[in-house]
């Protein structure tokens, strides 16, 4: 075999060369998955016509034209969605899972009298197996509606962290730290041993990692505050906490601690780097956002619940103004009420809008790269929330038949804009296919489903 070079002359091609352009010889990998259109979520081009991603040990290989990646690989499983459109799992940065248990429960109340005369009663009641039926449902409504990776605190975490870790689902989550005993531990020693005992399992940049969850700056202590930081940096985690999510807490935390505003506060706690995540941000001044910018923090929009439990509209656009990386999050199943990351993914974009008068901000690909990269940052894991290679093989796939998503003129639009989570007809995260053609692959769905049901009447005696 001999290629023609440029100046007419002939040079022998090497053997292996010669293999696989003549189509003998392609690589294996273990699957690939095609649809008729894709979005990386990268800098690069889209793919005209039929795309395609070749997936190998939960990797992604590469993604580009089928035709090119059929000529390439060898999969071990083939899977064409049809008319579908791949594109990178959303990453929910802020939710308590297991409150799919209380969905519904208490709706319609404003968030400080929903927090303590509803929420906590019921909490205090919390067992193992609760905890995990909770983390189970919720993470089969997030594989059902394209969700692949979310951040997570509550009480009895171990739970969700070991539910993540055999349902699939990529998750950063910690127990839930406060200045009171909790049911996991009796104490701040207490809750330090427990952080330690699970670092040993869940530390480090895996699908499963334990990150520090101080609950807020009203239910802790500056010691509890100063201590978790501490403990952060000694294991190497993120930090993530409540923040100025509503005037209440603002106020409170004004009369607790020498009139400083919550950002104020955190910030003499050593709680503000690059190492905190920030959630909610609802009551902040400009100023308040400077400092969050300069310290290298991220926020985590949850536009829902601040609408459901009025604690106010975030302004979104000053945060991309100053610069802070700004992510998308549900917050509970209990205060709004789905854990639907698309119906976040639009709210954000419009509300925005309406905010400010201003079409323009937030357009899609930014709505939507927060519902993606933005999240996945959280879990420091190179090529998270994008379909680009050498990431890990986390991707949804959209059914383009539903009435819906006709025409297209633009897929990101359609997944901002015109998408619900309902439309999710594919699931895969770290190369593992989760949910796929209207079936959790696990097969357990119908018992979480009847277990949760049976849960009704225990709920409503604990209130
Ligand atoms: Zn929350």
């Amino acid at each position: 075999m001999h290629e023609i070079m440029p100046d007419g002359g002939m040079k022998l091609l090497k053997p292996a060369f010669y293999a696989t352009f003549c189509g003998m010889e392609k690589q294996t990998c273990d699957l690939l998955v095609t649809a008729s259109r894709l979005i990386t979520g990268t800098e690069q081009p889209g793919v005209d016509g039929k795309a395609g991603v070749a997936v190998r040990d939960g990797k992604i290989l590469e993604t580009g034209p089928a035709e090119k990646l059929e000529a390439a690989w060898m999969p071990a499983v083939r899977r064409d969605l049809g008319n579908a459109l791949l594109m990178p799992g959303l990453v929910n940065a802020h939710t308590h899972v297991p409150m799919t248990f209380l969905r519904g429960f208490a709706d319609d109340l404003p968030l400080m009298e929903w927090l303590t005369k509803h929420i906590f009663p019921v909490e205090a009641h919390l067992t193992d197996r609760i905890v995990s039926l909770g983390a189970r449902l919720g993470m089969y409504e997030m594989m059902r509606t394209g969700t692949t990776a979310f951040v997570d605190s509550y009480l009895l975490e171990i739970n969700v962290l070991q539910e993540a870790e055999r349902m699939g689902m990529r998750c950063a989550g910690g127990e839930v730290l406060f200045a009171f005993p909790s049911p996991a531990y009796d104490g701040w020693n207490g809750a330090e041993a427990l952080y330690r005992e699970q670092a040993a399992r869940f530390g480090g940049c895996g699908r499963v990692q334990l990150a520090v969850m101080p609950h807020s700056v009203y239910t802790t202590s500056d010691d509890v505050l100063r201590r978790s930081m501490q403990l952060a940096e000694e294991l190497d985690l993120m930090l993530h906490i409540h923040l100025s999510e509503s005037a209440g807490e603002v106020g409170q935390c004004r009369s607790l601690h020498q009139d400083r505003r919550p950002v104020a506060y955190a910030r003499d706690m050593g709680l503000l780097n690059e190492r905190a995540v920030l959630a909610h941000m609802v009551d902040v001044t400009d100023e308040e956002l400077e400092t969050v910018a300069a310290s290298g923090a991220a926020i985590v929009h949850n536009p829902v619940s601040n609408l459901k439990l009025a604690s106010g509209l975030a302004r979104v656009q000053g945060m991309l103004k100053a610069g802070i990386p700004v992510s998308l999050g549900t917050d509970g199943a209990c205060s709004n009420n789905s854990l639907d990351m698309f119906e976040t993914m639009k709210l954000a974009a419009i509300l925005a809008k309406g905010c400010t008068g201003d079409a323009t901000a937030v357009p899609a690909m930014k709505a939507l790269g927060m519902a993606t990269v933005e999240g996945a940052r959280i879990f420091r894991t190179p090529g998270l929330g994008t379909l680009a290679p050498g990431a890990p093989a986390d991707m949804i796939a959209l059914d383009l038949d539903e009435p819906n998503l006709f025409p297209i003129f633009n897929e990101v639009s359609h997944a901002v804009y015109a998408a619900s989570g309902k439309d999710c007809v594919f699931t895969m995260v770290d190369g593992r296919v989760l949910y796929d053609d209207g079936s959790y692959t696990d097969g357990l769905y119908a018992d979480t489903a009847a277990e949760m049901q049976d849960l009704v009447e225990w709920v409503k005696g604990k209130e």
